[in-house]
Protein backbone atom coordinates (compact mmCIF):
# COMPACT_ATOMS: atom_id res chain seq x y z
CA UNK A 1 0.00 0.00 0.00
CA UNK A 2 1.24 3.50 -0.71
CA UNK A 3 2.29 5.42 2.27
CA UNK A 4 0.82 8.68 1.58
CA UNK A 5 -2.87 9.22 3.02
CA UNK A 6 -5.50 10.24 0.89
CA UNK A 7 -6.73 13.10 3.43
CA UNK A 8 -3.33 14.46 2.01
CA UNK A 9 -3.72 13.91 -1.47
CA UNK A 10 -7.45 15.35 -1.29
CA UNK A 11 -6.30 18.71 0.50
CA UNK A 12 -3.19 19.27 -2.27
CA UNK A 13 -5.35 18.98 -5.16
CA UNK A 14 -8.53 21.43 -3.51
CA UNK A 15 -6.17 24.18 -1.85
CA UNK A 16 -3.56 24.13 -5.30
CA UNK A 17 -6.62 23.77 -7.77
CA UNK A 18 -6.25 20.86 -9.49
CA UNK A 19 -9.51 19.15 -8.62
CA UNK A 20 -12.78 20.63 -6.28
CA UNK A 21 -15.96 18.70 -5.36
CA UNK A 22 -18.45 18.51 -7.77
CA UNK A 23 -21.17 21.98 -7.41
CA UNK A 24 -19.25 22.25 -4.17
CA UNK A 25 -21.70 25.61 -3.15
CA UNK A 26 -24.43 23.02 -3.47
CA UNK A 27 -22.86 20.74 -0.72
CA UNK A 28 -21.29 18.74 -3.71
CA UNK A 29 -23.22 15.82 -5.48
CA UNK A 30 -21.66 12.63 -4.96
CA UNK A 31 -19.21 10.81 -7.22
CA UNK A 32 -18.65 14.15 -9.22
CA UNK A 33 -15.56 16.32 -9.00
CA UNK A 34 -14.49 19.86 -10.94
CA UNK A 35 -11.32 20.30 -12.40
CA UNK A 36 -9.53 23.38 -11.43
CA UNK A 37 -7.20 24.79 -13.61
CA UNK A 38 -4.08 22.50 -12.74
CA UNK A 39 -6.27 19.84 -13.03
CA UNK A 40 -7.23 20.76 -16.42
CA UNK A 41 -3.60 20.87 -17.62
CA UNK A 42 -2.85 17.31 -15.92
CA UNK A 43 -5.27 15.83 -17.56
CA UNK A 44 -4.67 17.35 -20.85
CA UNK A 45 -1.49 16.48 -20.57
CA UNK A 46 -1.81 12.90 -20.26
CA UNK A 47 -4.54 12.31 -22.69
CA UNK A 48 -2.12 14.17 -25.43
CA UNK A 49 0.92 11.69 -24.07
CA UNK A 50 -1.49 8.98 -24.29
CA UNK A 51 -3.00 10.07 -27.93
CA UNK A 52 0.29 10.66 -29.11
CA UNK A 53 1.35 7.09 -28.33
CA UNK A 54 -1.40 5.04 -29.09
CA UNK A 55 -2.49 7.13 -32.28
CA UNK A 56 -0.60 9.34 -33.58
CA UNK A 57 3.09 8.02 -33.59
CA UNK A 58 1.42 4.68 -35.13
CA UNK A 59 0.38 3.59 -38.41
CA UNK A 60 -2.25 1.46 -37.55
CA UNK A 61 -4.36 3.01 -34.99
CA UNK A 62 -7.40 5.37 -35.73
CA UNK A 63 -8.65 7.88 -33.57
CA UNK A 64 -12.90 8.74 -33.22
CA UNK A 65 -14.97 10.76 -31.20
CA UNK A 66 -18.08 9.36 -31.41
CA UNK A 67 -21.58 10.84 -29.39
CA UNK A 68 -22.25 10.06 -25.62
CA UNK A 69 -25.84 9.66 -26.47
CA UNK A 70 -26.11 6.57 -28.99
CA UNK A 71 -29.18 4.99 -30.13
CA UNK A 72 -30.63 2.86 -27.30
CA UNK A 73 -30.43 -0.19 -29.88
CA UNK A 74 -26.40 -0.29 -29.58
CA UNK A 75 -26.59 -0.94 -25.26
CA UNK A 76 -29.23 -3.36 -26.24
CA UNK A 77 -27.36 -5.31 -28.43
CA UNK A 78 -23.72 -5.06 -26.51
CA UNK A 79 -25.42 -6.94 -23.38
CA UNK A 80 -25.01 -3.63 -21.11
CA UNK A 81 -29.08 -2.91 -21.12
CA UNK A 82 -29.11 -6.31 -19.69
CA UNK A 83 -26.13 -7.13 -17.88
CA UNK A 84 -24.06 -4.44 -17.05
CA UNK A 85 -24.97 -4.29 -13.26
CA UNK A 86 -23.67 -4.29 -9.91
CA UNK A 87 -25.15 -6.38 -6.61
CA UNK A 88 -27.32 -4.04 -4.31
CA UNK A 89 -28.98 -4.92 -0.95
CA UNK A 90 -30.41 -2.48 0.88
CA UNK A 91 -30.42 -2.18 5.02
CA UNK A 92 -33.61 -3.00 6.61
CA UNK A 93 -33.05 -0.67 9.86
CA UNK A 94 -31.79 2.50 8.31
CA UNK A 95 -32.41 2.22 4.35
CA UNK A 96 -29.11 2.83 3.41
CA UNK A 97 -27.78 0.79 0.00
CA UNK A 98 -24.59 -1.14 -0.58
CA UNK A 99 -22.69 -2.97 -3.09
CA UNK A 100 -23.20 -6.59 -2.14
CA UNK A 101 -20.08 -7.80 -2.99
CA UNK A 102 -18.76 -5.13 -0.77
CA UNK A 103 -20.11 -5.74 2.68
CA UNK A 104 -20.42 -8.87 4.65
CA UNK A 105 -24.09 -10.13 6.07
CA UNK A 106 -24.64 -6.76 8.54
CA UNK A 107 -25.02 -3.57 7.66
CA UNK A 108 -21.67 -1.43 7.65
CA UNK A 109 -23.64 1.82 8.93
CA UNK A 110 -25.96 0.89 11.43
CA UNK A 111 -25.19 -3.09 12.57
CA UNK A 112 -28.97 -3.76 10.69
CA UNK A 113 -29.90 -6.87 8.72
CA UNK A 114 -29.14 -6.90 5.09
CA UNK A 115 -32.22 -7.77 2.23
CA UNK A 116 -32.27 -9.32 -0.53
CA UNK A 117 -29.57 -8.88 -3.16
CA UNK A 118 -30.86 -7.14 -6.21
CA UNK A 119 -28.78 -6.64 -9.79
CA UNK A 120 -28.77 -2.78 -10.18
CA UNK A 121 -28.35 -1.36 -13.96
CA UNK A 122 -25.66 1.21 -13.69
CA UNK A 123 -26.31 3.19 -16.81
CA UNK A 124 -27.94 6.66 -16.12
CA UNK A 125 -31.13 6.68 -18.25
CA UNK A 126 -32.06 10.00 -20.28
CA UNK A 127 -34.75 11.12 -22.43
CA UNK A 128 -34.47 12.07 -26.53
CA UNK A 129 -36.34 14.69 -27.63
CA UNK A 130 -39.32 16.89 -25.99
CA UNK A 131 -41.55 13.45 -25.22
CA UNK A 132 -42.13 11.17 -22.54
CA UNK A 133 -42.59 8.25 -24.64
CA UNK A 134 -40.40 5.36 -23.41
CA UNK A 135 -39.18 4.79 -26.28
CA UNK A 136 -37.40 7.85 -26.30
CA UNK A 137 -35.35 6.59 -23.38
CA UNK A 138 -31.72 5.96 -24.21
CA UNK A 139 -28.45 6.49 -21.92
CA UNK A 140 -25.22 7.96 -21.16
CA UNK A 141 -22.47 5.79 -22.80
CA UNK A 142 -21.57 3.37 -19.78
CA UNK A 143 -17.71 3.11 -21.51
CA UNK A 144 -16.36 4.52 -24.98
CA UNK A 145 -15.71 1.27 -26.03
CA UNK A 146 -19.76 1.65 -27.40
CA UNK A 147 -19.15 4.02 -30.09
CA UNK A 148 -15.78 2.56 -31.34
CA UNK A 149 -17.74 -0.18 -32.15
CA UNK A 150 -20.43 1.49 -33.90
CA UNK A 151 -17.85 3.10 -36.21
CA UNK A 152 -15.71 -0.48 -36.97
CA UNK A 153 -17.56 -0.06 -40.65
CA UNK A 154 -16.84 3.26 -41.22
CA UNK A 155 -13.32 3.79 -40.44
CA UNK A 156 -13.14 0.52 -42.32
CA UNK A 157 -14.91 2.20 -45.40
CA UNK A 158 -13.19 5.36 -45.51
CA UNK A 159 -9.49 3.77 -45.00
CA UNK A 160 -9.52 0.05 -45.87
CA UNK A 161 -7.13 -0.37 -42.99
CA UNK A 162 -5.62 -3.67 -42.96
CA UNK A 163 -5.62 -6.08 -40.02
CA UNK A 164 -4.48 -5.83 -37.29
CA UNK A 165 -5.53 -2.48 -37.02
CA UNK A 166 -7.11 -0.34 -33.55
CA UNK A 167 -9.49 2.39 -33.28
CA UNK A 168 -9.15 4.15 -30.29
CA UNK A 169 -11.13 7.07 -28.29
CA UNK A 170 -10.73 9.30 -25.28
CA UNK A 171 -13.78 10.88 -23.76
CA UNK A 172 -16.70 10.56 -20.67
CA UNK A 173 -18.21 7.49 -19.28
CA UNK A 174 -21.15 7.79 -16.82
CA UNK A 175 -21.75 4.87 -14.63
CA UNK A 176 -24.73 4.93 -11.74
CA UNK A 177 -22.13 3.60 -9.35
CA UNK A 178 -23.98 2.11 -6.11
CA UNK A 179 -21.08 3.53 -3.66
CA UNK A 180 -19.21 6.11 -5.22
CA UNK A 181 -15.84 6.33 -3.15
CA UNK A 182 -12.30 6.94 -2.64
CA UNK A 183 -11.94 10.63 -4.36
CA UNK A 184 -11.76 9.92 -8.25
CA UNK A 185 -11.32 6.63 -7.73
CA UNK A 186 -14.32 5.40 -8.13
CA UNK A 187 -17.21 8.43 -9.77
CA UNK A 188 -20.30 8.74 -11.37
CA UNK A 189 -18.68 11.03 -14.31
CA UNK A 190 -15.07 9.50 -15.72
CA UNK A 191 -13.16 9.66 -18.36
CA UNK A 192 -11.85 6.44 -20.65
CA UNK A 193 -8.86 5.86 -23.08
CA UNK A 194 -9.64 3.03 -24.89
CA UNK A 195 -8.67 0.80 -27.92
CA UNK A 196 -10.15 -1.72 -29.66
CA UNK A 197 -7.48 -3.70 -31.39
CA UNK A 198 -8.82 -5.93 -33.62
CA UNK A 199 -7.21 -8.70 -35.00
CA UNK A 200 -7.20 -12.22 -36.76
CA UNK A 201 -9.09 -14.53 -34.85
CA UNK A 202 -5.58 -16.42 -34.59
CA UNK A 203 -3.97 -13.80 -33.83
CA UNK A 204 -5.11 -12.63 -30.57
CA UNK A 205 -2.48 -13.77 -28.02
CA UNK A 206 0.16 -11.95 -29.83
CA UNK A 207 -1.95 -8.47 -29.61
CA UNK A 208 -2.93 -9.30 -26.37
CA UNK A 209 0.79 -9.61 -25.26
CA UNK A 210 2.00 -6.38 -27.11
CA UNK A 211 -0.81 -4.46 -25.46
CA UNK A 212 -0.04 -5.91 -22.03
CA UNK A 213 3.84 -4.41 -22.91
CA UNK A 214 2.02 -1.21 -23.89
CA UNK A 215 0.05 -0.64 -20.88
CA UNK A 216 3.20 -0.72 -18.79
CA UNK A 217 5.02 1.59 -21.56
CA UNK A 218 2.29 3.85 -20.98
CA UNK A 219 2.75 3.77 -17.06
CA UNK A 220 6.51 4.50 -17.55
CA UNK A 221 5.65 7.59 -20.02
CA UNK A 222 3.81 8.64 -17.28
CA UNK A 223 5.84 8.13 -14.51
CA UNK A 224 3.48 5.63 -12.57
CA UNK A 225 6.24 3.25 -11.12
CA UNK A 226 6.18 -0.40 -11.80
CA UNK A 227 6.83 -1.61 -8.59
CA UNK A 228 2.98 -0.04 -7.29
CA UNK A 229 1.72 -1.72 -10.71
CA UNK A 230 0.69 -5.61 -10.43
CA UNK A 231 -1.07 -8.24 -13.05
CA UNK A 232 -4.10 -9.76 -11.63
CA UNK A 233 -5.04 -12.47 -13.90
CA UNK A 234 -9.03 -12.51 -13.96
CA UNK A 235 -10.39 -16.07 -13.24
CA UNK A 236 -13.47 -17.66 -15.06
CA UNK A 237 -16.74 -16.45 -13.98
CA UNK A 238 -15.46 -13.12 -12.74
CA UNK A 239 -14.76 -11.63 -16.22
CA UNK A 240 -16.80 -8.90 -17.89
CA UNK A 241 -20.05 -10.48 -20.22
CA UNK A 242 -17.51 -10.36 -23.02
CA UNK A 243 -14.53 -11.27 -22.07
CA UNK A 244 -12.61 -14.44 -22.57
CA UNK A 245 -9.80 -13.43 -20.70
CA UNK A 246 -8.77 -10.12 -19.22
CA UNK A 247 -5.81 -8.73 -16.94
CA UNK A 248 -6.39 -6.30 -14.16
CA UNK A 249 -3.10 -4.20 -13.76
CA UNK A 250 -4.07 -2.98 -10.32
CA UNK A 251 -2.53 -0.02 -8.17
CA UNK A 252 -1.16 -0.08 -4.70
CA UNK A 253 -3.82 2.78 -3.51
CA UNK A 254 -3.79 4.16 -0.05
CA UNK A 255 -6.72 2.31 0.34
CA UNK A 256 -5.85 -0.91 -0.76
CA UNK A 257 -4.78 -2.67 -4.20
CA UNK A 258 -6.87 -2.52 -6.64
CA UNK A 259 -7.53 -1.61 -10.50
CA UNK A 260 -6.43 1.05 -12.38
CA UNK A 261 -6.86 -0.27 -16.16
CA UNK A 262 -7.72 -3.36 -17.61
CA UNK A 263 -7.01 -5.18 -20.62
CA UNK A 264 -9.65 -7.54 -22.29
CA UNK A 265 -9.77 -10.10 -25.05
CA UNK A 266 -13.70 -9.30 -26.53
CA UNK A 267 -13.04 -12.02 -28.94
CA UNK A 268 -16.08 -11.06 -32.40
CA UNK A 269 -18.17 -10.38 -29.34
CA UNK A 270 -19.24 -7.09 -29.55
CA UNK A 271 -18.82 -6.92 -33.90
CA UNK A 272 -20.88 -10.06 -33.88
CA UNK A 273 -24.01 -8.44 -31.23
CA UNK A 274 -23.96 -5.08 -33.45
CA UNK A 275 -23.78 -7.32 -36.83
CA UNK A 276 -27.06 -8.64 -35.23
CA UNK A 277 -28.67 -5.78 -33.60
CA UNK A 278 -28.23 -3.75 -36.48
CA UNK A 279 -28.43 -5.89 -39.60
CA UNK A 280 -25.32 -4.58 -40.94
CA UNK A 281 -22.48 -6.39 -42.21
CA UNK A 282 -20.06 -6.24 -39.51
CA UNK A 283 -17.26 -8.31 -41.15
CA UNK A 284 -14.14 -7.78 -42.94
CA UNK A 285 -12.80 -9.05 -46.16
CA UNK A 286 -9.54 -9.40 -46.34
CA UNK A 287 -8.09 -8.90 -49.61
CA UNK A 288 -5.35 -11.29 -49.57
CA UNK A 289 -6.74 -14.09 -48.77
CA UNK A 290 -10.96 -13.27 -50.48
CA UNK A 291 -11.83 -14.66 -46.30
CA UNK A 292 -14.32 -12.74 -45.02
CA UNK A 293 -14.86 -12.85 -41.18
CA UNK A 294 -15.44 -10.89 -37.91
CA UNK A 295 -12.43 -9.46 -36.65
CA UNK A 296 -11.50 -10.43 -33.12
CA UNK A 297 -10.24 -7.47 -30.60
CA UNK A 298 -8.12 -6.50 -27.66
CA UNK A 299 -9.48 -4.03 -25.25
CA UNK A 300 -6.51 -2.28 -23.13
CA UNK A 301 -8.89 0.11 -20.98
CA UNK A 302 -7.15 3.12 -19.05
CA UNK A 303 -9.02 5.40 -16.78
CA UNK A 304 -8.17 8.93 -16.99
CA UNK A 305 -9.06 9.91 -13.48
CA UNK A 306 -7.20 6.67 -11.84
CA UNK A 307 -4.43 7.84 -13.66
CA UNK A 308 -4.21 10.93 -12.26
CA UNK A 309 -4.65 9.71 -8.74
CA UNK A 310 -2.34 6.98 -9.24
CA UNK A 311 0.14 10.16 -10.68
CA UNK A 312 -0.74 11.49 -7.63
CA UNK A 313 -0.10 9.27 -5.06
CA UNK A 314 3.48 8.62 -6.99
CA UNK A 315 4.44 11.69 -7.35
CA UNK A 316 3.76 12.99 -3.85
CA UNK A 317 6.76 13.78 -1.30
CA UNK A 318 7.49 15.02 1.69
CA UNK A 319 11.02 16.44 2.76
CA UNK A 320 13.56 19.21 4.66
CA UNK A 321 15.15 21.96 2.28
CA UNK A 322 18.99 20.70 2.54
CA UNK A 323 18.25 17.54 2.87
CA UNK A 324 19.65 16.54 -0.16
CA UNK A 325 23.28 16.02 -0.56
CA UNK A 326 23.43 18.94 -2.97
CA UNK A 327 26.77 20.71 -2.90
CA UNK A 328 26.54 24.80 -2.04
CA UNK A 329 25.75 26.94 -5.22
CA UNK A 330 24.96 30.32 -6.10
CA UNK A 331 21.64 31.27 -4.73
CA UNK A 332 19.00 33.93 -5.92
CA UNK A 333 19.65 36.59 -3.67
CA UNK A 334 17.43 39.73 -2.49
CA UNK A 335 19.90 42.16 -3.02
CA UNK A 336 21.38 41.79 0.20
CA UNK A 337 23.30 38.68 0.15
CA UNK A 338 20.59 36.30 2.27
CA UNK A 339 19.80 33.05 0.75
CA UNK A 340 16.09 32.88 -0.63
CA UNK A 341 15.31 29.55 0.92
CA UNK A 342 15.98 28.06 4.69
CA UNK A 343 17.28 24.70 5.25
CA UNK A 344 15.26 22.96 7.21
CA UNK A 345 12.19 23.93 6.05
CA UNK A 346 9.73 21.29 5.88
CA UNK A 347 7.86 20.93 2.32
CA UNK A 348 5.65 19.25 0.57
CA UNK A 349 6.69 18.80 -3.82
CA UNK A 350 5.00 16.51 -6.11
CA UNK A 351 7.80 14.61 -8.17
CA UNK A 352 6.15 14.91 -11.87
CA UNK A 353 8.01 14.34 -14.60
CA UNK A 354 8.13 17.09 -16.92
CA UNK A 355 5.80 15.59 -19.49
CA UNK A 356 2.85 16.22 -17.34
CA UNK A 357 3.84 18.40 -15.14
CA UNK A 358 0.79 21.19 -15.61
CA UNK A 359 3.32 23.95 -14.88
CA UNK A 360 6.88 23.56 -16.63
CA UNK A 361 8.67 26.17 -15.38
CA UNK A 362 8.18 29.21 -13.06
CA UNK A 363 9.30 32.52 -13.80
CA UNK A 364 9.67 35.28 -10.45
CA UNK A 365 11.12 38.36 -11.03
CA UNK A 366 13.25 38.63 -7.50
CA UNK A 367 11.27 42.27 -5.88
CA UNK A 368 7.93 42.76 -7.29
CA UNK A 369 8.17 46.29 -6.77
CA UNK A 370 11.27 46.99 -8.47
CA UNK A 371 10.44 47.99 -12.27
CA UNK A 372 13.31 46.82 -14.06
CA UNK A 373 13.64 43.14 -12.37
CA UNK A 374 9.40 43.01 -13.58
CA UNK A 375 10.32 44.10 -17.41
CA UNK A 376 13.49 42.02 -17.63
CA UNK A 377 11.30 39.16 -16.23
CA UNK A 378 8.46 39.68 -17.99
CA UNK A 379 10.88 39.76 -20.98
CA UNK A 380 11.93 36.25 -20.07
CA UNK A 381 8.29 34.92 -19.16
CA UNK A 382 6.97 36.17 -22.66
CA UNK A 383 9.97 34.89 -24.64
CA UNK A 384 9.45 31.25 -22.92
CA UNK A 385 5.90 31.68 -22.90
CA UNK A 386 5.87 31.02 -27.08
CA UNK A 387 7.85 28.07 -26.86
CA UNK A 388 6.50 26.36 -24.21
CA UNK A 389 2.40 27.74 -23.31
CA UNK A 390 2.76 26.16 -19.58
CA UNK A 391 4.73 28.80 -18.25
CA UNK A 392 3.89 30.42 -15.12
CA UNK A 393 4.15 33.82 -13.79
CA UNK A 394 4.63 34.53 -9.86
CA UNK A 395 5.62 37.91 -8.46
CA UNK A 396 3.47 37.51 -5.62
CA UNK A 397 5.30 37.07 -1.68
CA UNK A 398 8.89 36.42 -1.05
CA UNK A 399 10.80 33.77 -2.88
CA UNK A 400 10.11 31.15 -0.33
CA UNK A 401 6.21 31.17 -0.54
CA UNK A 402 6.77 30.94 -4.50
CA UNK A 403 9.02 28.16 -4.37
CA UNK A 404 6.84 26.09 -1.88
CA UNK A 405 3.41 27.20 -4.07
CA UNK A 406 5.50 25.45 -7.19
CA UNK A 407 6.65 22.89 -5.32
CA UNK A 408 3.21 21.70 -4.61
CA UNK A 409 1.98 21.81 -8.09
CA UNK A 410 5.18 19.95 -9.02
CA UNK A 411 6.79 22.98 -11.18
CA UNK A 412 9.84 21.29 -12.36
CA UNK A 413 12.26 24.38 -12.43
CA UNK A 414 11.01 27.97 -11.29
CA UNK A 415 13.66 30.94 -13.00
CA UNK A 416 14.68 33.85 -10.69
CA UNK A 417 15.44 37.29 -12.45
CA UNK A 418 17.48 39.33 -10.04
CA UNK A 419 20.15 42.06 -9.90
CA UNK A 420 22.57 40.21 -11.81
CA UNK A 421 20.70 39.56 -14.60
CA UNK A 422 20.53 43.44 -15.09
CA UNK A 423 24.20 43.89 -14.41
CA UNK A 424 23.77 47.41 -13.96
CA UNK A 425 25.98 48.10 -10.96
CA UNK A 426 23.33 51.65 -10.38
CA UNK A 427 20.55 48.59 -9.35
CA UNK A 428 22.95 46.44 -6.93
CA UNK A 429 24.56 48.79 -4.47
CA UNK A 430 27.79 48.34 -6.62
CA UNK A 431 27.96 44.53 -6.52
CA UNK A 432 27.09 43.49 -10.05
CA UNK A 433 29.11 40.89 -11.25
CA UNK A 434 28.85 42.05 -15.23
CA UNK A 435 30.07 38.23 -15.79
CA UNK A 436 26.49 37.34 -14.36
CA UNK A 437 24.58 39.74 -16.98
CA UNK A 438 21.65 37.86 -18.63
CA UNK A 439 21.89 35.12 -16.43
CA UNK A 440 19.19 33.95 -14.44
CA UNK A 441 18.66 31.33 -11.57
CA UNK A 442 17.31 28.17 -12.03
CA UNK A 443 15.85 26.10 -9.18
CA UNK A 444 15.29 22.49 -9.23
CA UNK A 445 12.54 21.40 -7.67
CA UNK A 446 13.61 17.62 -6.29
CA UNK A 447 17.24 18.95 -5.03
CA UNK A 448 16.51 22.31 -4.19
CA UNK A 449 19.74 23.12 -5.88
CA UNK A 450 20.01 26.52 -7.74
CA UNK A 451 22.44 27.22 -10.79
CA UNK A 452 23.25 30.10 -12.36
CA UNK A 453 22.63 29.97 -16.21
CA UNK A 454 22.23 32.27 -19.36
CA UNK A 455 18.85 33.47 -20.46
CA UNK A 456 19.83 31.69 -23.72
CA UNK A 457 20.37 28.12 -22.52
CA UNK A 458 16.30 28.42 -21.24
CA UNK A 459 14.09 27.45 -23.74
CA UNK A 460 16.25 24.02 -24.80
CA UNK A 461 15.88 23.44 -20.88
CA UNK A 462 12.77 23.98 -20.59
CA UNK A 463 11.60 22.28 -23.90
P1 LIG B 1 -14.16 -1.72 -11.03
O1 LIG B 1 -14.05 -3.22 -10.92
O2 LIG B 1 -13.13 -0.98 -10.24
O3 LIG B 1 -15.56 -1.19 -10.90
P2 LIG B 1 -14.41 -2.16 -13.82
O4 LIG B 1 -13.77 -3.49 -13.95
O5 LIG B 1 -15.87 -2.02 -13.81
O6 LIG B 1 -13.78 -1.40 -12.55
P3 LIG B 1 -13.90 -1.47 -16.50
O7 LIG B 1 -15.29 -1.67 -16.89
O8 LIG B 1 -12.86 -2.46 -16.89
O9 LIG B 1 -13.81 -1.22 -14.92
O10 LIG B 1 -13.48 0.00 -16.96
C1 LIG B 1 -12.23 0.28 -17.54
C2 LIG B 1 -11.46 1.34 -16.74
O11 LIG B 1 -12.27 2.48 -16.52
C3 LIG B 1 -11.06 0.88 -15.34
O12 LIG B 1 -9.87 0.14 -15.37
C4 LIG B 1 -10.90 2.21 -14.64
O13 LIG B 1 -9.62 2.76 -14.92
C5 LIG B 1 -11.96 3.06 -15.26
N1 LIG B 1 -13.17 3.09 -14.43
C6 LIG B 1 -14.21 2.24 -14.44
N2 LIG B 1 -15.15 2.59 -13.58
C7 LIG B 1 -14.73 3.72 -12.98
C8 LIG B 1 -15.28 4.60 -12.01
N3 LIG B 1 -16.47 4.38 -11.47
N4 LIG B 1 -14.56 5.67 -11.63
C9 LIG B 1 -13.35 5.91 -12.18
N5 LIG B 1 -12.79 5.14 -13.11
C10 LIG B 1 -13.46 4.05 -13.51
Amino acid sequence: MSEVSMEKIVSLCKRRGFIYPGSEIYGGLSGTWDWGPMGVELKNNVKNLWWRMFVQERDDMYGVDAAILMNPMAWEASGHVSGFSDPLVECKKCKKRFRADQVGKECPECGGALGEVKQFNMMFKTQVGATEDPSAITYLRPETAGGIFVNFKNVVDSFHPKLPFGVAQIGKAFRNEIAPRDFIFRVRELEQMEVEYFVRPEEWESAFEEWRKNVHAFNDAVGIPKSAVHELEVPDGERAHYSKRTIDFEFDWPFGRKELYGLAYRTDFDLSAHAKGSGQDLSYLDEETKQKFIPHVIEPSFGVDRTILALLISAYAEDELGSSSAPPSPKATDGHGKASEDKGEKRVFLRFNKAVAPVKAAVFPLLKNKPELVSKAREVYEMLKKVQPQIMWDDNGNIGKRYRRQDEIGTPVCITIDFDTLGDPSTSSGQAKPELKDTVTLRNRDTGEQERVSIDSLAARIA
